[in-house]
């Protein structure tokens, strides 16, 4: 049998509805590619071999006996920041230690309730603040892909790298991510896969642990866009767990994939031509705009001016929530503690021993931005500017019905070359961080390669709610992309 590992979701699901393969032998497949693999990729932080075939046997006795659901048989990687049950969960951070859930996150829950199979947890920044992984606690995983002629490792972006990395590795046939300022679609976007965060509120938070409870938002990232559709459907729901869940009805948007762009009009914000933006990326845009119009689309030029504060409001705004949110980690709940002299002392002790460098440095900014004397200055301000975007997205969108720019300033980048200033890893959020600030739906397709073979993404965003004209405009990208690279086989 060719190997299972490279089938998509959708061929997969195919593949066992019509009795090519059982869930047992594609389960199979996995855990044998990840064992080969994860002293090199680093993508799982926890495998779950024995869980996984006991649900491959348990969904091939659903199907057999014509009970199988949308997902029935799939295995699929979760990120390491969804609470699984009795499954070590640790948002790769320390300080959580071998904190184990007596719980299930509503997104993951969704997963197995449709039948799918758990391969285990995926690598991720710690607590999910960074866009290379360099701050997990397992140290980072690498990407499968590297530049031509080069052996040098290179991120897979973040937070969600283990992910990404998973999905380009055929390690997973898709895995979830979570998305709080690009943190779906920069990973996808490095590693030549499809990710998309959907509308805030679309997706639960119950069980995810928390970095900005405004800003953060689940999403899969898959090998295609009619993978990400149907991963999306299952994943989101309406939950009276979150009281930002929205009351909406989650529709199947797989046949949006397919309808073409014909008489859509497409806007381009100039605001996204940034000082310094490679040619590359410039030309992949172009590319974009004329394949979105050759397939008659009608591209309209816009303009989103408030977005220059994007970065830095969203640099307020997350750390202040995140210092709020990781307060709870104090050494008396979860995880790891340090006993001091007293109550302070053990604070101390846990926390600083606990969080990792980027982790205490959103944490003081956060404690700043929040503090007497600088909460209006910053974390108000910020808060206006933030409403100031929305309402520059309402103005456009009264007139298109997406916006097509680049998912990322760059392509892949290299361990070591952004970590050292983090103001340069921040920059790589430019395009990203603005969907997350607005409550936007976002998605991520590859759309080329550079000049040095590593994949470069294009990003559509759409509407509150309206995911399905996203996917449709993803799809229609897809096809004229028609973009099949897969990186050298090197681990
Ligand atoms: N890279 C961004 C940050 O470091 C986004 C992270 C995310 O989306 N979780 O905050």
């Amino acid at each position: 049998m060719s190997d299972l590992t490279k089938l998509t979701l959708t061929a997969a699901l195919d593949g066992l509805d019509s009795k090519a393969f059982s869930s047992r032998e594609l389960t199979q497949s996995f855990i044998e590619a990840i064992e080969a693999s994860n002293d090199t990729l680093n993508a799982y932080v926890v495998k779950t071999p024995e869980k996984a075939l006991a649900m491959a046997d348990a969904s091939d006795a659903r199907r057999a006996a014509g009970q199988a659901g949308k997902l029935d048989g799939a295995p699929i990687g979760v990120k390491d920041l969804y609470c699984t049950k009795g499954v070590r969960t640790t948002a790769c951070s320390e300080i959580l230690g071998e904190f184990t859930p007596t719980y299930e996150s509503t997104v993951t829950q969704n997963l197995w309730d449709a039948g799918a199979v758990m391969l285990g947890k995926l690598n991720m920044d710690e607590f999910a603040m960074g866009s290379s992984n360099e701050t997990s606690r397992f140290g980072p995983p690498s990407n499968p892909w590297r530049r031509a002629g080069s052996n040098r490792a290179l991120t897979s972006g973040g937070s969600s790298g283990g992910s990404a990395t998973a999905v380009a590795a055929d390690l997973c046939l898709a895995a979830t991510a979570s998305d709080t300022g690009g943190s779906i679609r920069q990973p996808a976007a490095f590693t030549g896969t499809v990710g998309i965060k959907p509308t805030y509120g679309r997706a639960s938070r119950y069980g995810m642990v928390a970095f900005a409870s405004s800003l953060d938002q689940a999403g899969p990232i898959a090998k295609t866009v009619e993978d990400a559709a149907l991963l999306t459907e299952i994943m989101c729901s309406h939950d009276p767990e979150d009281s930002t869940s929205l009351p909406v009805a989650t529709p199947d948007w797989r046949a949006d994939v397919h309808k073409g762009v014909k008489g859509m009009k497409i806007g381009i914000p100039a605001e996204y031509r940034v000082d310094g933006m490679p040619q590359e990326i410039e030309d992949l845009w172009s590319q974009g705009i004329k394949w979105l119009q050759d397939m008659g689309a009608q591209i309209v030029n816009v303009s989103l001016p408030h977005t220059k504060y994007a970065l830095p409001a969203y640099y307020i705004v997350a750390p202040a929530e995140a210092s709020s949110n990781l307060a709870r980690y104090d050494g008396m709940r979860f995880g790891q503690r340090v006993s001091g002299d007293d109550l302070t002392d053990t604070y101390q002790g846990t926390r600083a021993s606990g969080f990792g460098a980027e982790v205490q440095r959103r944490l003081m900014i956060g404690t700043y931005v929040l503090s007497s004397g600088y909460y209006d200055a910053y974390y108000l301000r910020a808060q206006k500017v933030r409403t100031k975007i929305l309402q520059d997205f309402q103005t456009v969108f009264a007139d298109v019905d997406a916006l097509l720019t680049p998912t990322c300033p760059s392509a892949a980048f290299a361990y070591g070359e952004k970590s050292g200033d983090p103001v340069q890893m921040y920059l790589n959020d430019i395009f990203t961080v603005t969907a997350n600030l607005a409550g936007l739906p976002g998605i991520s397709i590859p759309a080329a390669l550079d000049g040095q073979g590593l994949p470069l993404g294009l990003q559509v965003i759409g509407k509150a709610l309206d995911e399905a004209t996203c996917f449709r405009v993803a799809g229609a990208l897809e096809e004229a992309a028609g973009f099949v690279a897969k990186p050298e086989r090197w681990w």
